[in-house]
């Protein structure tokens, strides 16, 4: 398979890790839109999150967003935000099922 984000995951692709465990990586986004602007990703590929639940466990969830929260907080004390793009009208790109953490400044609401 030819994904971006698993060749992230195994080192094949070079990123700026911040966290690592067996079956999750959070590392910094090439493109950030914030100050700190995090992609979390599981090991397992599934393309959206509605595949990745569909095959998960609960643990695996929460893990992730246990990463998530984690590395939100670490980032800023005052806030962060967790946000998934799923589809064409969420304007996903990336096919490898990742939540964004963004902080570091204020975020408006709602989202565009
Ligand atoms: P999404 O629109 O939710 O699919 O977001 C995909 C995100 O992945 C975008 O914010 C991109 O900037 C980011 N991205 C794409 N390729 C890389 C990469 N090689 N390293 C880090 N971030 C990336
Ligand atoms: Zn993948």
């Amino acid at each position: 398979m030819n994904c971006v984000f698993c060749k992230i995951f195994s080192g094949e692709i070079p990123s700026n890790e911040v966290a690592r465990t067996d079956d999750v990586l959070v590392f910094r986004d090439l493109n950030p839109q914030a100050p700190h602007h995090l992609l979390v990703i599981p090991k397992r590929h599934a393309a959206n999150l509605g595949d990745f639940v569909a095959e998960a466990d609960p643990a695996e969830v929460g893990d992730l967003f246990a990463a998530a929260s984690r590395a939100g907080r670490a980032a800023s004390p005052t806030g962060y935000r967790v946000i998934v793009n799923e589809g064409a009208d969420a304007g996903q790109t990336v096919f490898h099922l990742h939540l964004h953490v963004l902080a570091g400044r204020t975020l408006e609401w709602p989202p565009g």
